[in-house]
């Protein structure tokens, strides 16, 4: 199976650019993709534009679990809807995007963590529908592997799918549906009469609109910040490995720290450094810090920090914070934020993969990658409208906005369409970062 990351592969969406649009989408991943599909639903004609490639970024590069485990309260009730519109989204794609229930296990590194899990499954395990499971039960899931687990938390009706076949395969349904996507085509600012949103200047011309939406992923806060609006959002590098087909070991999707696999539809495994993330420290760190400190001080922020950003990255040193609307724009300079892997992480990873399942025999890699997750100091996205009227804004998904994407699309659909939002967003407000107080943390599992 080819993986279709970056700009490999040719543009598939090459229309035009409008003069006028009903609403338009910057960024075509997870999020722009599902919003352009139920706008298109309720009869709107969405333009959706992006820099790159459809899901090239994050939304194609992720594990494809789509999980209730572990998940924040306020987003449990949403990813419960994500996991139904991913079933239907399944039959309405013209591609199988291996929609399949098959299940999530959180494996315990530590007691302490162990008995993190135990609070978070007495807590939600009802409304998520997962249990705990015990030593026994984890050796009979896992009857190759050495030195198993003394308990797991698990989902098994948690669900995966596969990113690089299933985002592009929504947006031709979006497409279908009467949604409109040019790739290639970066929006460098907003034009604004009155206070308000009246259009949008893109690398291509401008195209005249009262209502737009921001989920522009690892991106977000840049293009924010020009806009007067500042948030606290940082990317991380998270690593991936993709196997040729192998024996089947394991069906669903589950990992402990510094190891994660995945079965595909394909046969091979996605397989992962979990928990092992990196933040280049550029100007966007320095001026987020005094959000992260309760995340830096409760010592809950696994991340290495790394120096000197390369060019072109969000955070980049270099990377301008302010340009003319009629002058080439930082999103046009790097069409894809493709990071070069850590490679000694996922060597790091086989090392553990192979020390537990040595039966299994090492597996054969087809390729490896690394994308960047857009993060919040409270682990939970911002998804509002903004100060500026017509803006809305639906970003910093924190490594959980495959999953939840559909129905975040769903209900940025609504909000854009002026419908009545059937979801308590309030944890998801932009307004809880207008000052330095205290955040509530996302679940430290
Ligand atoms: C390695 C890895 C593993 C992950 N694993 C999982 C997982 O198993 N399950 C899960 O639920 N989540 C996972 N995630 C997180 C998930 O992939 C993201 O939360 C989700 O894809 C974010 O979607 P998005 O649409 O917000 O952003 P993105 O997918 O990053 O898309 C944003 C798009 O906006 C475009 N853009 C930016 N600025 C502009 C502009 N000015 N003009 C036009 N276009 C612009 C970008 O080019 C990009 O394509 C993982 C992420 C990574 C990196």
């Amino acid at each position: 199976m080819g993986i279709p990351l970056g700009l490999e592969h040719a543009c598939e969406h090459v229309n035009a650019l409008s003069d006028e649009a009903d609403v338009v989408i910057i960024g075509g991943g997870i999020i722009g993709v599902c919003t352009a599909y139920y706008l298109a639903k309720q009869g709107l004609k969405p333009l959706l534009l992006e820099k790159g490639r459809v899901a090239a970024e994050q939304s194609a590069r992720n594990w494809g679990w789509i999980r209730k485990t572990a998940r924040d309260y306020a987003e449990l009730p949403i990813v419960i809807e994500a996991q139904q519109l991913w079933e239907e989204l399944a039959e309405e794609c013209d591609t199988d995007i291996g929609v399949k229930r098959a299940g999530v296990t959180f494996l315990p590194e530590s007691e302490k963590q162990l008995a993190d899990y135990e609070a978070w499954q007495r807590d939600f395990g009802a409304v998520a529908g997962t249990e705990m499971l015990s030593a026994v039960q984890v050796r009979a899931m896992f009857p190759d592997a050495i030195n198993p687990w003394r308990g797991a938390m698990h989902t098994s009706d948690d669900m995966v799918a596969e990113p690089f076949v299933a985002v592009p395969a929504i947006a031709c349904a979006a497409v279908k549906l009467g949604a409109v996507i040019r790739e290639g085509c970066a929006v460098r600012g907003l034009e604004r009469a009155g206070g308000a949103v009246s259009g949008v200047v893109t690398e291509a011309g401008a195209v005249k609109t009262s209502r737009v939406l921001v989920a522009a992923g690892a991106w977000s806060s840049l293009f924010l910040r020009r806009e007067g609006l500042s948030i606290p959002q940082l990317s991380v590098r998270s690593n991936v490995m993709h196997t040729k087909p192998m024996p089947n070991f394991f069906d669903g999707a589950a990992g402990e720290d510094n190891m994660a696999f995945r079965r595909r539809a394909d046969g091979g495994y996605t397989m992962a450094s979990l928990g092992f993330n990196e933040l280049w420290i550029g100007p966007d760190a320095f001026r987020a810090l005094p959000y992260y400190r309760q995340l830096l001080l409760g010592g809950s922020f696994p991340i290495k920090p790394r120096f000197g950003a390369p060019k072109g990255w969000p955070d980049s040193w270099t990377t301008k914070r302010n340009w003319k609307l009629d002058e080439e724009s930082p999103f046009e300079r790097l069409r894809v934020l493709d990071p070069e892997p850590n490679h000694a992480a996922l060597d790091r990873m086989l090392g553990k993969f192979a020390e537990r399942f040595p039966s299994v025999g090492k597996p054969v890699e087809a390729r490896r990658w690394a994308g960047m997750i857009d993060a919040m100091p409270d682990v939970v996205p911002i998804v509002d409208t903004a100060p500026i009227e017509g803006l809305t804004i639906c970003t910093g998904m924190c490594g959980h906005g495959f999953g939840i994407g559909p129905a975040f699309g769903r209900i940025m659909a609504d909000m854009i369409a002026g419908r009545e939002i059937d979801h308590d967003l309030s944890r998801f407000a932009l307004a809880r970062f207008d000052t330095y107080a205290k955040l509530e943390l996302g679940p430290d599992v």
